[in-house]
């Protein structure tokens, strides 16, 4: 590709380029994909990125959207000195980076007092997480702190060594993924200090604790505990070192991860614990819950001469007595047997070696999770806004940060898979609307000449996963409640019946009858709009039951770990009516958070991931352009052309830049279209540069206008 000598810049100034700067652009692309001459071609939009990413450029826009290419290496683009350069400076006018995408969002917060949100998406690996951090320490660096909440930014920060030690794992993807899903709200005073903090946590693939695929392990507090502990810590929990030692942590064959340590990362998480304000006697009670675990994993089952199932491994029923603070005799029974009630009176039967093994595994993981929900609890008390600060009548606005998995398609895909894949159809469905659809929409009730873009809209297949009475979560629930024989095989068959010819999904049956070949019985395929997954059924009537038998909650809702009898409610044990199952209850967790999201002005940062080997300077540009592909950004390139990157209400514009022209200050008398035009115009804007719509006004590129903020912040 050629660029030619001139150079059209951001604000539609042609200007001359010196010989080497024209090379050192050929060298390192466009900074905003809006400024590629060919911004219809994919092949052009993949070559600047590979060429930014060959010059370790790894930031580039698209309009406002900051697409980020993980370089799999350190750069020194994050210390405080470039924090420094990005404050106050308007998008337009420094290089890409995450810190210009948190400063300009910090910024509309505060000029136009509207709750944000920076919604971060990409696949596994892509750098999400990474750049979630990234924003949390530029505003923990960079904003003014509140006197009565001056640790809060600390505090902020510490959440994430804490919960990325109890929710992420090494995968086949990446060597610290996160294993939940995350919101995170931060809240500004009116100073814009950070004040407070909210998280919400999705979905832990709690899965995790009791099996990890070939390569993978399990959470990382296991192995850190193992490798970090001091001696006498792993006495008193009766631990060994060596993680091979521990059925719950052997699955994956993989004890040591090479780019992380394990024991240093044991201390960060303590000394992280304590500044989030967690006791000793917490964090004790909190280990002991780890170790339990373990030693449940360590738990064995024998089978007696007449069926019975019994705990051969007695001693470890004495670790866990002791850890968990509960009767061993009940847990014995618990682990062994069922409690079941009919007809009014309670029956104990027998659970068989399989049931057995289930049931200590149902207890595995759902210690884990609720232990996880807990610890969120906790850092959400000690982030918690004071009422006396939201009280103060200034108010408070928000910045939300989402990172969320992404779009995963492994070798084996279950119900976990399942309820990732079906968050991002709604996170694109949030995308389209807020971005594609409003943003056409718009220009058309504006009455401003537009050329529509085409774009998928994945609403179809939303519907099909969670429509009331004949979505697949509908589906699997009724097939959960169901009395008689029910099993992953019967859902699958319900799940023909019912959407059989639905041009999203597909299972082995053939409409004339016959069997696709490729597929397995036990698969349904969903046509996602970022590509196709085939589902494997086994398990899913289980996953989205989340049982635990009836005597182990009561069990563990006697315990006397307060973190226990906390998770494990008496009422609980007691009530009769199930609760709402695994998949719902995510479906409407995901409803809420769109609500909150939509409430919310949005920010994107679009990762992708440049190899599947983690490894720095490899671009698979296949893996690239798949990645383009879904997540939309060639619709969005197309939209942000043809678009206009400002737009206010006239009224609010006139109010706002009033005092920017002698003609509008202090009032204007005539039209309200006709005030802003004499104040755009005075502004120095070129017809060509902006239109006036029904009601609002659209600006291009509105780069005067952040430049006067600071003035009118000074009047
Ligand atoms: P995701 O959350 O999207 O699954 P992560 O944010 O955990 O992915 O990133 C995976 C890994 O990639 C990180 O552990 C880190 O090694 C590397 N990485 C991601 N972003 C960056 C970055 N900006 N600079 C350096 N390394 C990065
Ligand atoms: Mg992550």
């Amino acid at each position: 590709m050629r660029y030619q000598g001139r150079e059209v810049d951001i604000e539609g100034r042609v200007r001359l380029v010196m010989e080497s700067a024209l090379t050192a652009r050929d060298r390192v692309g466009v900074q905003d994909f809006v400024l590629l001459e060919n911004y219809n071609s994919e092949v052009a939009f993949i070559e600047n990125l590979r060429r930014r990413f060959g010059e370790n450029l790894i930031y580039t826009y698209i309009g406002s959207v900051l697409v980020s290419v993980n370089p799999y290496k350190e750069l020194e683009i994050y210390s405080k000195q470039q924090m420094e350069r990005y404050r106050g400076v308007s998008f337009y006018e420094i290089s890409p980076h995450i810190y210009a995408l948190s400063d300009n969002t910090y910024r509309a917060m505060r000029t136009e007092r509207k709750d944000q949100c920076i919604l971060i998406s990409g696949e596994s690996g892509a750098g999400k997480t990474e750049a979630s951090k990234k924003i949390l320490l530029y505003y923990a660096v960079t904003c003014p702190t509140n006197d009565q909440m001056p640790a809060l930014g600390e505090r902020l920060l510490q959440s994430n060594p804490v919960l990325e030690a109890f929710g992420n794992a090494k995968t086949f993807r990446n060597d610290n993924s996160s294993r939940f899903g995350k919101y995170m709200d931060v809240q500004f005073d009116f100073r814009g200090a950070p004040v407070g903090g909210h998280i919400l946590n999705y979905l832990l693939e709690k899965s995790r604790v009791i099996h990890q695929n070939h390569g993978e392990r399990n959470f990382h507090i296991f192995y850190q505990l193992l490798d970090g502990g001091e001696d006498d810590l792993l006495t008193t929990l009766g631990l060994e070192r060596n993680p091979q030692s521990y059925q719950y942590l052997v699955k994956g064959n993989c004890p040591r991860l090479s780019s992380v340590s394990d024991k240093n990362n044991w201390k960060v998480v303590m000394k992280a614990l304590s500044v989030i304000g967690f006791t000793e006697e917490e964090v004790q009670k909190l280990l002991n819950i780890i170790a339990s675990v373990l030693h449940l994993g360590n738990t064995q089952f024998g089978e007696g001469e007449e069926g019975e199932t019994y705990i051969t491994t007695e001693t470890k029923i004495t670790s866990l007595t002791k850890l968990l603070g509960v009767d061993g005799s009940a847990l014995g029974e618990a682990l062994t047997h069922k409690k079941l009630t009919a007809k009014g009176e309670e029956m104990i039967t027998p659970l068989s070696f399989e049931q057995a093994v289930s049931a200590r595994d149902a207890l595995a993981k759902a210690m884990y999770g609720r232990t996880f929900t807990w610890l969120v609890e906790k850092i959400n008390q000690s982030l918690a806004l004071k009422e006396e600060i939201y009280h103060s009548g200034k108010g408070c606005s928000v910045i939300g940060l989402l990172d969320i998995y992404g779009f995963e398609v492994l070798q084996h895909n279950s119900f976990e898979q399942f309820c990732i894949n079906y968050c991002n159809e709604k996170l694109q469905q949030l995308f389209i609307e807020l971005t594609l659809r409003s943003e056409q929409e718009e220009y058309e009730t504006e009455g401003i000449a537009w050329e529509t873009v085409q774009y998928f809209d994945n609403k179809i297949i939303c519907d099909l996963i969670e429509e009331k009475h004949k979505g697949i979560i509908s589906i699997l629930d009724e097939e959960c409640l169901r009395p008689g024989e029910t099993c992953d095989v019967s859902f699958l068959e319900k799940l023909e019946d019912t959407l059989g010819g639905h041009p999203h999904f597909v299972t082995h049956k053939l409409a004339n009858g016959k069997t696709r070949r490729v597929m397995s019985r036990e698969e349904f395929r969903l046509l996602h709009y970022a590509g196709e997954v085939n589902y494997n059924v086994n398990g899913f009537l289980d996953k989205n039951n989340d049982l635990l038998n009836r005597n182990l909650k009561e069990v563990m809702c006697q315990s006397d770990n307060q973190i226990l009898s906390h998770c494990f409610r008496k009422e609980e044990a007691i009530d009769q009516k199930r609760p709402e199952m695994a998949a719902t209850q995510f479906k409407n967790s995901l409803t809420k958070l769109m609500e909150i999201l939509m409430s919310k002005e949005p920010s994107y940062v679009r990762c992708i991931k440049p190899n599947d080997a983690k490894q720095p300077g490899r671009f698979d540009e296949v893996l690239v352009r798949h990645q383009v592909k879904y997540l939309g950004l060639m619709e969005n390139l197309r939209v942000r052309r043809a678009g206009f990157a400002y737009r206010r209400r006239f009224e609010a514009f006139l109010q706002r830049y009033k005092p920017l022209c002698p003609e509008t200050w202090p009032n204007w008398h005539g039209r309200l279209s006709d005030g802003v035009s004499t104040l755009v115009n005075h502004l120095g804007y070129k017809a060509e540069e902006y239109k006036l719509g029904r009601s609002k006004i659209f600006i291009r590129f509105p780069k005067t206008l952040f430049n006067t903020e600071d003035a009118l912040e000074a009047k």
